[in-house]
């Protein structure tokens, strides 16, 4: 009997950047992908751009699973729901079929964080995490022209712009008394704000959505300081949260995300993660440089030459034209005082210690462009 493939669920960013690795390192290695969804390659940061452009989910679709399939010489099963692995038998489970695997490795992502909402308008509160939210989403809008969206964290601040850019009118509600909470000081969400108001985006920060109905007109929305808004759609990006399904069913350790060490390996041998779902020596970082690095060095491992991953500088962008953001957000734990510069929607935020080492930046408008300067002096996240 041959060998059992290395069986990789997830054919997101993680899964597709870690089998195009592993390929550079070994054309022979029999790979299977198995993925719930269409199993189409496309950059999910896309997303948040797709209104200003105007481009529908096809066009944001780089290549089918067919051609990923052929272009990799790899087995890809999408439409494929993986619902329960047997570590010890190292074998996983599409319902009632078994597949073995020599080593397993789960790429599968961050779900949603789902509303709470009171009202009968359930079916229209939209979540985009993949390529197909954002083809309903855009069916659903076809013809409308006010979004309402839940969230002003970093893809509520997306959307507010590219939406907006997109020609609809856009209303912004989250419980928070400013925009970006996790990532920017006061100042800086400031200048953002402004920069998204110019653009006709209405802000609503202190209260919840507490309820949603249907009327004649599109939704009637309550809010929990008894406001209305009237709109036509209700976008939610409350939050999103690593999937950790399978792997509590297979009994692996969890924690934020499955755990896992440098080395990218689960509490099982054989069994691997990166991308959203993974939780890497205590870090869980929804974004791509994190899952790229965690693909080269994984690919590596999975190749017979065990490789730690480690994380350099990691500022993140916010893709908010209106007012560009660069961030390398703070940790919760660290101590030290931040010194702003602030001149309209230019904000330079420098936080650092009480010896002056940088220990990380917020940076908005013109002053984006120094982050390259500031990113020398941060130390890595994960030597
Ligand atoms: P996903 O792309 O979610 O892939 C998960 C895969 O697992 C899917 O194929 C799914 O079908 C599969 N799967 C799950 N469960 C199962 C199962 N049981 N059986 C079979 N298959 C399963 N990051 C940045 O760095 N910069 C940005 O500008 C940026 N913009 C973003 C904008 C938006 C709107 C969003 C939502 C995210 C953005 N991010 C950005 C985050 C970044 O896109 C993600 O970190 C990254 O795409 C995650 O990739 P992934 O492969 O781990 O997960």
């Amino acid at each position: 009997m041959s060998e059992a493939p290395i069986v990789v669920i997830g054919t997101g960013l993680a899964g597709y950047n870690l089998v195009k690795e592993l390929r550079k390192l070994n054309p022979e290695q029999a790979i299977t992908m198995i993925t719930a969804d269409d199993g189409r390659n496309y950059s999910k940061p896309m997303l948040s751009t797709g209104f200003g452009k105007n481009k529908s989910a096809d066009e944001l679709a780089m290549a089918t699973p067919a051609a990923m399939a052929e272009q990799l010489n790899i087995v890809i099963r999408s439409h494929s729901r993986v619902t329960h692995i047997d570590c010890a038998a190292h074998t996983l489970y599409l319902g009632e079929e078994p597949l073995r695997y020599s080593k397993l490795v789960l790429a599968s992502g961050a779900e949603v964080v789902k509303p709470r909402v009171e009202g009968d308008a359930e079916d229209c509160i939209y979540s985009i995490n993949d390529l197909s939210d954002y083809g309903r989403f855009r069916a659903a809008a076809e013809g409308k022209k006010r979004v309402l969206i839940m969230g002003a964290g970093l893809i509520g601040a997306e959307f507010a712009n590219d939406m907006a850019a997109g020609g609809f009118e856009i209303d912004v509600v989250a419980p928070c008394d400013q925009l970006l909470p996790s990532l920017l000081p006061p100042q800086a969400a400031a200048a953002v704000q402004h920069g998204l108001e110019g653009l006709g985006v209405r802000f609503h920060l202190g209260p919840l959505v507490s309820r949603i109905n249907k009327t004649a007109a599109g939704l009637q929305v309550t809010l929990s300081n008894g406001e209305l808004i009237d709109t036509d759609l209700v976008v939610s990006a409350i939050g999103l949260r690593p999937r950790l399904d399978l792997a509590v069913k297979a009994g692996l350790q969890v924690n934020h995300g499955i755990v896992v060490d440098r080395e990218l390996q689960t509490s099982e041998a054989d069994i691997y993660a990166l991308g959203d779902c993974a939780e890497v020596e205590g870090r869980v970082l929804l974004y791509v440089l994190p899952l790229m690095a965690c693909a080269r060095a994984l690919a590596k491992t999975l190749n017979g030459e065990p490789t730690a991953v480690s994380y350099g500088v990691m500022p993140v962008t916010v893709k908010t034209p209106v007012v560009p953001v660069a961030v390398a957000p703070v940790a919760a734990d660290q101590a030290g005082n931040w010194s702003i510069d602030a001149q309209g929607h230019d904000v330079q935020a420098e936080f650092r210690n009480s010896d002056g080492q940088l220990l990380g930046y917020a940076l908005t408008g013109a002053k984006v462009m120094n982050k390259v300067a500031l990113n020398k002096e941060l130390s890595p996240l994960m030597p």
